[in-house]
């Protein structure tokens, strides 16, 4: 399905509500940059000097083939971020409150987020991937996107 900033907007709206309560502030919502072809998806953020929590904004790649699903589990991972960022833990790293907030949607909602389990098993794994937090998040985004492309093509 073609993927449109229309639909990301209806989707995060609609997760927002069901999955966060409406708690997540407005983010921007768009497409990665061609450059970044092996991430699926990333959520970007800065903190002001005041603390505030600036400039969010979650990105899918164009690139993939996409259906409800995958967007849903995308989204919700990079929602998770977000979640984290607005309470001011980090919202950049796949550790326990990643984790716990993962768990949290997929318990009460019988839901997968599938890349938190893929995190989950290479944290386990001890991973020397994850010195890097964007770089964890690329890697294991990547991951998926090869397995996805195994799929279709
Ligand atoms: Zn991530």
């Amino acid at each position: 399905m073609e993927v449109t900033v229309e639909t990301l907007k209806e989707k995060f709206d609609e997760y927002n509500k069901r999955y966060f309560d409406g708690k997540l502030k407005k983010v921007k919502l768009g497409f990665i940059n061609k450059g970044f072809k092996n991430t699926i998806a990333q959520f970007e953020f800065r903190i002001d000097k005041n603390g505030h929590l600036r400039d969010t904004s979650i990105k899918l790649n164009k690139g993939i083939i996409w259906d409800e699903e995958k967007i849903r589990r995308a989204l919700l991972h990079e929602m998770v971020h977000l979640s984290l960022a607005q309470k001011h833990k980090n919202g950049k790293k796949h550790g326990l409150d990643f984790i716990r907030e993962c768990k949290r949607i997929e318990k009460n909602y019988n839901v997968k987020i599938s890349h938190c389990w893929m995190k989950y098993e290479r944290i386990n794994k001890g991973d020397s991937i994850h010195t890097n937090p964007l770089v964890i998040c690329y890697n294991i985004i990547s991951f998926i996107k090869f397995r996805i492309i195994q799929k279709f093509v």
